[in-house]
């Protein structure tokens, strides 16, 4: 069991260069991440690579056994890594934030230990027999963000050493200890080689580690212009990829809601991370009938919803995790603002303090053609659009070249569903946004990427199909 110090100085560096990792609540220095170089990531490559033959001769269940008892070793240390986490990541410690993240990190290794994935009888007629197999690729490159440091990471591991590959994790640069400690925590458990982590930049390291010929395959989640790099960094060795590239998640209402009843569920879509969520609500479109109705219901409930550091326990939303993020969204508000569109909550940061905090921000009668409609905020700010004609809001929330989520709220399930079948996107909740769960595959439409994580479909996409035919 460790304690946040004894995480701490696990995973900081102790020689060599470093990068200055900031607590984005407060300004101070937590520690220092290890910087290492493209030599060091090949050596590690190949000790992945060594590994992993022992790793793909385990039984299932022997690998389903150890992958519990690395879940039951996060849930040993799981007050430290939540610490870690909401210092390094910012997210509070309570509310739907650190401790529930390392929370849904056990979940997803336990379940995706225990989803079966047999072999598939193909024909059987007598005169033709083949079947199907699901054989291990070989090393997993895996390449996670800074939003949600810990459990997008075991999105990535545990599929992939479930189904015989080892693996080298590459974290995002500005919450490096999150991701360097979850694996620590994990390799208590863990055969050595089977879980490797190498950090540094992306477009040093994450290109190194997408272009080498020993990695079979890369899960990535991240941005879309950083998608297409490793689109084209993988093509020279035809590496498998799986490409979570986030979203402008649309939700529409339809006029039948209690504008009362969903406040909460449209509020915890839109704002859960502090609106740092690939699948997060981030432009609502609400019938003209009960539009005044929501914005006024939405803003009651935000306003109620405490901001600050995450370590004291009242908070529910933190800072924005770097000073990019908050450029980005202070950027999209203003040009809001500048367009004549009506604030509601927020819109009012303090640019000079020392944390990135972004007040919740509501923006009500703004231009569909808005940048903070079209652009993706990734952050506490909300554009809600006013709509008459439904065809229009279907429409609209489908001419972004992004697809991830989507969500429909309505008393009308069978209305609902119809909505939803008219949408582009990789999931349409209906009255949620974001729900994902270990069991149910979750991947995006259009630019927001391909390949599919969760259920059974997140385990065939890290193997390595395998007919055996006669
Ligand atoms: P990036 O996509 O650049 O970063 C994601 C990961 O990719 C990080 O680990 C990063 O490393 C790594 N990386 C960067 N360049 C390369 C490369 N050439 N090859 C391989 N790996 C690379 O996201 P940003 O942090 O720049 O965020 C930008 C925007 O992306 C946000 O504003 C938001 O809109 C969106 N985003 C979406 C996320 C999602 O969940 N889908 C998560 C985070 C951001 P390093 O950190 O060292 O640069």
């Amino acid at each position: 069991m460790d304690t946040y110090e004894s995480l701490l100085a696990a995973v900081t560096a102790k020689n060599g260069k470093t990068n200055e990792v900031i607590d984005p609540a407060t300004g101070e220095l937590i520690g220092l991440a290890p910087v290492h170089g493209v030599d060091e990531l090949s050596d590690l490559i190949d000790k992945a690579a060594a590994a992993q033959p022992a790793w793909a001769a385990l039984s299932d269940d022997e690998r389903r056994q150890y992958m519990h008892r690395a879940a039951d070793a996060i849930e040993a240390s799981a007050e430290a890594l939540a610490e870690l986490l909401s210092r390094e990541q910012g997210k509070p410690l309570n509310g739907p934030n650190a401790r529930f993240e390392v929370g849904g990190c056990v979940g997803w290794l336990r379940t995706a230990a225990d989803t079966p994935l047999p072999v598939e009888t193909l024909v059987d007629d007598g005169t033709t027999y083949a079947e199907l197999h699901y054989r291990p690729i070989g090393v997993v490159g895996a390449i996670t963000p800074w939003n949600w440091p810990m459990m997008i990471a075991i999105w990535q591991i545990a599929p992939s050493i479930r189904m015989g590959n080892t693996v080298v994790i590459k974290p995002a640069e500005t919450t490096s200890l999150s991701g360097l400690a979850l694996a620590a925590v994990m390799n208590q458990a863990l055969p050595e080689g089977v879980l490797n982590t190498i950090s540094g930049p992306g477009s040093v390291i994450g290109d190194a580690l997408v272009r080498n010929a020993k990695i079979g395959k890369v899960m990535f989640t991240g941005s879309t212009p950083t998608g297409k790099k490793i689109i084209e960094a993988s093509a020279g060795n035809v590496t498998r990829l799986t490409l979570e590239l986030g979203g402008n998640d649309a939700g529409i209402v339809l006029p039948d809601v209690d504008p009362t009843a969903i406040a909460e569920g449209l509020f915890w879509g839109a704002f859960i991370n502090t609106g740092q969520t690939c699948a997060a609500l981030k432009r609502l479109y609400v019938h003209d009938s009960v539009y005044d109705a929501v914005v006024d219901a939405l803003a009651d409930f935000a306003r109620n919803v405490p901001m600050g550091n995450g370590l004291e326990d009242q908070n529910a939303l933190g800072p924005l995790q770097n000073k990019k993020q908050f450029e980005i969204v202070d950027r999209l508000v203003e040009s809001a603002k500048a367009s004549g569109a009506r604030v509601v909550l927020g819109g009012n940061p303090e640019r000079d303090a020392k944390g990135y905090f972004y007040p919740t921000t509501l923006i009500a009668d703004i231009d569909p053609q808005n940048d903070l409609v079209i652009e993706e905020q990734f952050g506490p700010a909300l554009p809600i659009i006013r709509y008459t004609d439904l065809d229009e809001a279907v429409a609209q929330a489908n001419s972004l070249e992004v697809g991830l989520g989507a969500s429909v709220w309505s008393t009308d399930i069978k209305r609902a569903r119809e909505v939803a079948s008219r949408i582009q996107a990789g999931t349409v909740w209906i009255n949620a946004h974001g729900m994902v769960d270990p069991r149910v595959p979750f991947g995006g439409a259009k630019q927001s990427g391909y390949g599919m994580e969760f259920g059974v479909e997140g385990l065939k996409a890290v193997s390595q199909p395998q007919v055996v035919s006669g």
